[in-house]
This record gives structure tokens, C-alpha cells and sequence, in this order.
């Protein structure tokens, strides 16, 4: 099928903005339906999109945003890759839901096959050591890997970090640390999770089993290998080996979110790669089917020994979603993943000249196409982020003060240097 003309039309644009933002279109629409939504809802800015392809963002009045945003970095292909959409198109005329908790389907399979291949690129584990169950979302992947190793390990007891966001269902928020707005008047939640330093092996020894918790009592250490939504932080070397060090002497399962790092965002397929230390399980979703919605928990064999019914999905790997997989991790092994490397260097490299001496900026940070920016107050960061999208450029905040750039794993070098421009633009004048 070949796509829409539209599509890589809109792909090939240029920032446009042609209204004062918002634009009358999406002011009457955002006002007409406003009062219909759950007031739980962020809407960064006031953004009412119509069509997006590549890295280009249309919206309802006719303005072109570059994204380095990526939909939470979600859409890893670039919006609607005109492979992924013939993908899904095809698959929903053959088979849309049969549920893959009771009955077989090719993809099914095929997916977890796959992505065992990847994980045997992590040094010293391959293909034959994983099995994986297939989620509608990442915050199901966290509570699947949560419930696997309490059932492996019969231990009730979780580590997770401070800064560490990990999704928003009971379970998965009890592990989630990165802002207390996400927690408050939601409680009590799980019991048995602790809350260590992230990047300090120390709390964890030194603190968490001398103070509070027997490290024979705890079945899983749960970490993002690169911090997401607390900030882009990249941890010192020695944290993750030393993780998986404490977890070997203890009997304590090393559970990696790779829910944002995952699926080629930081310039390797698995963040992991890049710390030489193979987790027992791993947790992936948004980049994973390009914006579909599909999430994956990996666990070595030997940890997945939850019976037959234990643990299960309706809706949880379903074949349109899965065959939007398959289309992604095609493009991300054939180019995309070293493309974000290539243009992640490039970009931060950008980023980094171009910010120098900017009052506002204290740092930029990250690997691939995973790149924070520090400002030295969050007003500053709000601003920037609020003046980014007035010139056209998506970006999000993170952290206690800061901003990402996270943009589809297919944005070119020129793109990108379009991206750093305008953003060094709104930093110097902040
Ligand atoms: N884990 C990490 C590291 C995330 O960044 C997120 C979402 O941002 C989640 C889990 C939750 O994923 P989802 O929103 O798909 O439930």
C-alpha cells in the first residue's frame, strides 16, 4: 500500500506557524469539549492536532510544529510511518481481537521471538533465556513484572528509586517516585516498597537493609537505566553493575523499565546494552508498536515460573497493535536505531555549543536521542517549553527543572539542527 500523499508531504515541511497559537480552530474546539474531560488530564499547551507525519505536527488552524517530543516518546518510527499504518490498515481486515491470554495467533509469537533476539544483545545472555507477556500498556508491563517476581521469589518486598517514574495503576504508582502529584490522596498504596537514592548503591545497603527492609525479604529491585520523566539522568557507571551485584549475593530479582529507554531511544535497542548488565526481566511499551498500544514483559526463563492462568490479558498484545510492532522493529533494525545514535550525538553535540554561556541553562545531558536540558529554576523551564511551542518546536518538561528532547528516531541531522536553533533561540532570550 503506498501511503497517503499527505503523509509525506506533511513530513517534508518546514516549522510553519500561521496563527497566533492557539489558533481560533482550536480554541473553539478545545473550549466546545473541554468541560467533558476529566480535569486529571495535563494538556501541555493548548496543542489540537489534526495529522502528523514524520516529525511534522499539523494542527486544526494549518501550523507546522517540529516534535521533539514524539507523543511521551512514543512514536519511534516517526508519526503514522507509512509502513506501520499499511501494517495495522492490513491486519484489521484479516483479524482485530481473538485474545492472546486463550488462543494462538501467528504475530503473537513471532513479536516474542524477536524480541528474545534483541535481548541477546545485552553480553552474556541469548535468545533462548527469555520469555515475554505482551500488555496493552507500560504501566501493566511494571505490575507483570511486579507480580512475576513476588510469585517466583514468595517475597512481598520492593526497591525502587526516588526520581523513578514507572506508570500510574496501584501497583506500578507504589513504585513511581519522580512527584508527589502523581501520589497524593491516591494512598495507601502497595505495601513493601522502599524507596532508595537513585544513582547511591549506599541507600540501598547502608540505609534500606541496616534501617528498614531484610534484603532476604525483598523480591525485586525495580530501575529505569537512564531516569525518564525524573529528568533524562544518566546514573554514574558503577550503579547498575552494582545493582546486579546486590541482587546476585540476595536472591533478589534486577527488574529494568525500559519502558522509555527501551526500543533503540537511547541509541542501542535496549538501554542495557550500554551498561553490560543483564537485568532478570525488562519492561517495554511506547516506542515499542510506534504509538500503538502494546507493552512487553521480558523475564529470564528461570524467573517465569508463574502456572498456567496465573497471570493473563484481554486485550494485552493484540494483533493490529502487534503487527504495528513488527513494522517498527523492522524500521529500528535496519536504520533507526543507529540513526539515533547518529543525530542523538549530533543533536546534544548541537545543543551543547549552542547553549553555552545561555544564563538559564545549567546543563544537557542523556545518550541518543534521550537529551535533557537543566535550567537553573522549573519557571524557567516552564517558560522555555511554553515559548518553544509558540515558535513552533514540541518539547516536554521533565525532572525537578528540566526539558526534554525526545523526538521520532527518524529525525534527520537537519531536522535536528533546526530543533537545537530555534530551542537556543528561546533559551538565550529566557
Ligand atoms: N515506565 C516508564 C519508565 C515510563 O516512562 C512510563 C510512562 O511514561 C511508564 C512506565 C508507564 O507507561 P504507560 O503510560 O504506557 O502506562
Amino acid at each position: 500500500m503506498s501511503p497517503p500523499p499527505h503523509t509525506t508531504e506533511l513530513a517534508a515541511r518546514p516549522i510553519s506557524v500561521v496563527t497566533e497559537l492557539p489558533g481560533p480552530k482550536a480554541r473553539a474546539m478545545i473550549g466546545r469539549t473541554q468541560d467533558y474531560l476529566s480535569p486529571s488530564l495535563i494538556h501541555v499547551y493548548p496543542l489540537m492536532v489534526e495529522r502528523a507525519a514524520g516529525c511534522m505536527v499539523e494542527d486544526v488552524d494549518g501550523n507546522v510544529f517540529l516534535d521533539c517530543q514524539a507523543g511521551v516518546a512514543t512514536a519511534s518510527t516517526g508519526h503514522s510511518h507509512p509502513r506501520v499504518a499499511a501494517a495495522i490498515a492490513e491486519q484489521a481486515q484479516r483479524l482485530i481481537h481473538i485474545c492472546g491470554t486463550d488462543f494462538h495467533y501467528p504475530g503473537y509469537g513471532e513479536l516474542c521471538r524477536r524480541l528474545s533476539g534483541f535481548a541477546a544483545r545485552i553480553p552474556d545472555t541469548s535468545a533462548d533465556d527469555w520469555q515475554t507477556f505482551l500488555t496493552n500498556s507500560g504501566t501493566e508491563g511494571v505490575e507483570a513484572a511486579i507480580k512475576m517476581a513476588r510469585y517466583h521469589t514468595r517475597r512481598a518486598h520492593l526497591i525502587a528509586f526516588r526520581g523513578g517514574f514507572h506508570g500510574r495503576s496501584m501497583g506500578s504508582l507504589s513504585l513511581t517516585a519522580s512527584k508527589t502529584k502523581y501520589r497524593r490522596h491516591f494512598g495507601p498504596l502497595l505495601p513493601g516498597v522502599h524507596h532508595a537514592e537513585y544513582g547511591n548503591l549506599a541507600s540501598i545497603e547502608r540505609d534500606l537493609f541496616a534501617r528498614t527492609v531484610g534484603p532476604e525479604e525483598v523480591a525485586a529491585i525495580v530501575v529505569e537505566p537512564i531516569l525518564g520523566e525524573g529528568g533524562y539522568i544518566v546514573p554514574p557507571r558503577e550503579f547498575l553493575p552494582g545493582l546486579r551485584s546486590i541482587c546476585d549475593r540476595y536472591g533478589i530479582l534486577l527488574i529494568f523499565d525500559e519502558v522509555q529507554t527501551g526500543m533503540g531511544r537511547t541509541g542501542k535497542m535496549f538501554a542495557a546494552e550500554h551498561f553490560g548488565v543483564v537485568p532478570d526481566a525488562l519492561v517495554l511499551a511506547k516506542g515499542l508498536a510506534s504509538g500503538m498500544p502494546l507493552g512487553a514483559m521480558m523475564a529470564r526463563k528461570r524467573f517465569m515460573t508463574w502456572p498456567h492462568g496465573s497471570h493473563g490479558s484481554t486485550c494485552g498484545g493484540n494483533p493490529v497493535c502487534i503487527a504495528a510492532a513488527l513494522a517498527t522493529l523492522d524500521l529500528l533494525e535496519n536504520s533507526l536505531v543507529d540513526n539515533s545514535r547518529r543525530v542523538g550525538d549530533h543533536l546534544r553535540a548541537r545543543l551543547v555549543s549552542a547553549l553555552a554561556g545561555a544564563p538559564a541553562v545549567e546543563q544537557v545531558h542523556g545518550l541518543g536521542l534521550m537529551i535533557g536540558v537543566d535550567f537553573r529554576t522549573n519557571e524557567l523551564a516552564s517558560a522555555v517549553a511554553q515559548a518553544c511551542y509558540q515558535k513552533g518546536l514540541l518539547v516536554l518538561e521533565c525532572g525537578e527543572r528540566g526539558i526534554r528532547l525526545s523526538p521520532p528516531l527518524m529525525i534527520s541531522e537537519q531536522q535536528a539542527d533546526d530543533a537545537a536553533d530555534v530551542f537556543a533561540g528561546v533559551c538565550r532570550a529566557a
